[in-house]
C-alpha cells in the first residue's frame, strides 16, 4: 500500500515544482481561473529566454548598473533567471500584488536572498536603490502601476495575465532614457475576433485581415508610442516576436520632446482593400485625400460596386526590427546556450530582416525614380544585381558595426561610462538625445517592408500548382523584388511586390494566376 502513495506523492511533487533554465519554482495548484492564469506557462519560456537575451545585450552595451523590474511577477521566475545569469551586473526587483510567500520560497529554493522593498512615498523616483549583492533581489508587494509611478527603472519586463493596456500609461512615466521595455501581449486572436474591444483598449480600428498578427503588433506599438510621447519620450522598436497567440514587443525609449514629436510621425493609418487584401500606409497629413482608392495598387473599386476599402489604425508605421540589435542578440545567444525553439525563431527573424530591409540610400533612390516615372517603379530587373548585393551587405555592415562597438569604438547611442559606479551618490544618467545628431535621425531609417500576403488564398489553375513558398520567393527575387518568409505566419510571404506584380511573376514563370 505504501508504494503507490509514495509514487503519487512523487508525481504531485513533480507537478508542484517546475525547472526552467536552472531555476526551480513552485507551481501552485490552482482551482479558479484567476489563479490558473498565474501558473507556470511553458509556452512563455521562449519569451523569457528572449527577454534574458535582450537584457544581456543591454548590460553589455551599458556601463552603468541597470535597475531591472519584473512587473507582474507571480513566481519571480524571470527575475531569478536574470539574477542567476547576470549576478551583480544588475539590480533586480520582482513586484507582485499577491502575498510574497511564493516568491520568497522560490528565492530560497534557488539560493537567492529576497530583500523586502517596501514602497516609500517620500522617495523621489530615480534615486539609487539600496545596494544589492550577487545573490540578492528586491521583492515588492505593490500594485505594478503604483510601483511604476514611484520608482525609475532601466529595464522593465511585463507579462500581464490579461490585458496589457492598464500598464501602458504608467510604464513610461519613469522608464529611464535609453531604458528598455519588454512587453508580452496575450490573446492576439482577439484582434481578429472583437474589433470593438480593440477600439476600446487601443483606440484603433481593425478588421480581420491576412496580416492580422503584424497589424496587431503595430496597433499596440502605436498605443505605446502615443503613451510614451505623453511623457515626452520617443520610441525605437528593437524587435517584435510572435509566438502562438502571444506577442513579445521590445522597445527602447529616448527622452526629449523633439524625439517624441519625431516618433509620433510614425503613427499612420492603413488603407485596406476588403476585396483583395491589398493595402497601403497613408501619408501623415491633415487634409483629406481626394480619391483614396487611387492610392491602392488594385482596381477593385472600379470593378465592384460600393465602398471596397476601409481605413485601419492608427498603427506604428516605423520599423519593427532593429537589425544591429538582433545581430548582437544572435552573438550573445551562443554564450546563453539558447533553446532550439528560441534559436530557430531568432534565426527566422534575422532571415526576414535581411531580405526585407531597405537602407536609406536605396529608398531615396527608389523615391527619385518614382518621381521620374511612377509606372516604371518596379522595373527592377536591371537593378537586380545591385539590389541583391546591397541586401546581402546589410547584415554584414551591421555585424561590422557590432564588432566595432565590442572593440571599444564610440557610438552615439551607447551609454556613457560611469565613473562613480561604486559610490553612493546618485548615478549619472545618459544625456538627452539631440535630433540634430545624425545617428538619432537614423533611428527609424531602416525601412522595412510592412505586412505580408497569405499565399494560401490564391486561386490556382486546375492544371498547375502554386509553387512552394521558397520557390515563389526565388521567383520574385529573380524578377527584382524583395521577398522573404515571415515568422508571423508560415503560410505568408513578405514582399515589396503588389498582388498584381506577384500575379505577373507567377504568370510568366509557371502559368499560375491569382
Ligand atoms: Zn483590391
Amino acid at each position: 500500500m505504501s508504494a503507490p502513495t509514495t509514487k503519487n506523492e512523487k508525481e504531485q511533487n513533480e507537478l508542484k515544482y517546475v525547472e526552467e533554465r536552472g531555476i526551480k519554482i513552485k507551481n501552485e495548484v490552482a482551482n479558479i481561473p484567476s489563479e490558473r492564469s498565474k501558473l507556470h506557462n511553458p509556452k512563455m519560456a521562449i519569451c523569457r529566454e528572449m527577454t534574458l537575451l535582450t537584457l544581456m545585450v543591454a548590460v553589455k552595451d551599458s556601463k552603468i548598473k541597470l535597475g531591472c523590474l519584473e512587473g507582474v511577477s507571480s513566481s519571480g521566475l524571470a527575475a531569478l533567471q536574470w539574477k542567476k545569469m547576470l549576478k551583480d551586473k544588475i539590480d533586480v526587483t520582482a513586484a507582485t500584488l499577491d502575498c510574497l510567500d511564493s516568491i520568497n520560497v522560490n528565492c530560497k529554493n534557488n539560493y537567492i536572498h529576497p530583500i523586502p522593498f517596501p514602497l516609500d512615498f517620500t522617495r523621489t523616483p530615480g534615486i539609487t536603490l539600496p545596494q544589492q549583492g550577487e545573490k540578492e533581489i528586491h521583492v515588492c508587494q505593490a500594485r505594478t502601476n503604483v510601483l511604476l509611478h514611484m520608482e525609475a527603472f532601466d529595464f522593465i519586463f511585463l507579462d500581464p495575465h490579461k490585458s496589457c493596456t492598464s500598464y501602458i500609461d504608467s510604464v513610461f512615466v519613469n522608464l529611464r532614457h535609453l531604458g528598455i521595455l519588454c512587453l508580452i501581449v496575450p490573446d492576439i486572436s482577439m484582434f481578429a475576433r472583437s474589433h470593438q474591444v480593440v477600439e476600446r483598449m487601443y483606440s484603433a480600428a481593425v478588421i480581420k485581415t491576412d496580416y492580422i498578427k503584424e497589424l496587431a503588433a503595430r496597433v499596440i506599438l502605436g498605443k505605446l508610442a502615443r503613451s510614451a510621447s505623453q511623457c515626452n519620450k520617443g520610441l525605437e522598436v528593437l524587435y517584435t516576436q510572435s509566438v502562438d497567440d502571444f506577442l513579445l514587443l521590445c522597445v527602447k525609449v529616448h527622452r526629449g520632446p523633439h524625439i517624441a514629436d519625431a516618433s509620433n510621425q510614425n503613427l499612420r493609418s492603413v488603407l485596406h482593400c476588403r476585396m483583395c487584401e491589398e493595402r497601403v500606409i497613408l501619408e501623415k497629413q491633415k487634409a483629406p485625400v481626394e480619391n483614396p482608392y487611387l492610392l491602392l495598387p488594385c482596381t477593385c473599386n472600379k470593378e465592384k460596386i460600393g465602398k471596397t476599402a476601409v481605413v485601419l489604425g492608427p498603427i506604428w508605421a516605423g520599423p519593427i526590427f532593429k537589425p544591429d540589435f538582433l545581430v548582437k542578440m544572435k552573438n550573445s545567444s551562443e554564450s546563453l546556450n539558447l533553446d532550439k525553439k528560441s534559436l530557430s525563431v531568432l534565426n527566422a527573424i534575422l532571415d526576414e530582416v535581411e531580405d526585407s530591409i531597405e537602407t536609406r540610400a536605396e529608398n531615396s533612390e527608389c523615391n527619385e525614380e518614382e518621381v521620374v516615372d511612377k509606372d516604371t517603379k518596379c522595373d527592377q530587373n536591371t537593378k537586380q544585381t545591385e539590389n541583391e548585393s546591397v541586401t546581402n551587405k546589410n547584415l554584414e555592415s551591421y555585424t561590422t558595426k557590432d564588432n566595432r562597438e565590442h572593440n571599444g569604438g564610440t557610438q552615439n547611442l551607447k551609454r556613457p561610462l560611469d565613473d562613480n559606479e561604486n559610490s553612493n551618490s546618485p548615478t549619472k544618467r545618459p544625456k538627452r538625445v539631440d535630433l540634430k545628431n545624425k545617428s538619432e535621425k537614423e533611428l527609424w531609417d531602416h525601412h522595412f517592408i510592412p505586412f505580408y500576403y497569405n499565399t494560401h488564398r490564391w486561386k490556382m489553375d486546375a492544371a498547375k500548382k502554386l509553387p512552394k513558398l521558397a520557390e515563389l520567393i526565388q521567383l520574385l527575387k529573380s524578377d527584382g523584388f524583395r521577398a522573404s518568409r515571415t515568422h508571423f505566419d508560415s503560410k505568408c510571404i513578405r514582399t515589396d511586390a503588389s498582388l498584381k506584380q506577384i500575379a505577373q511573376t507567377l504568370k510568366s514563370h509557371c502559368n499560375v494566376y491569382h
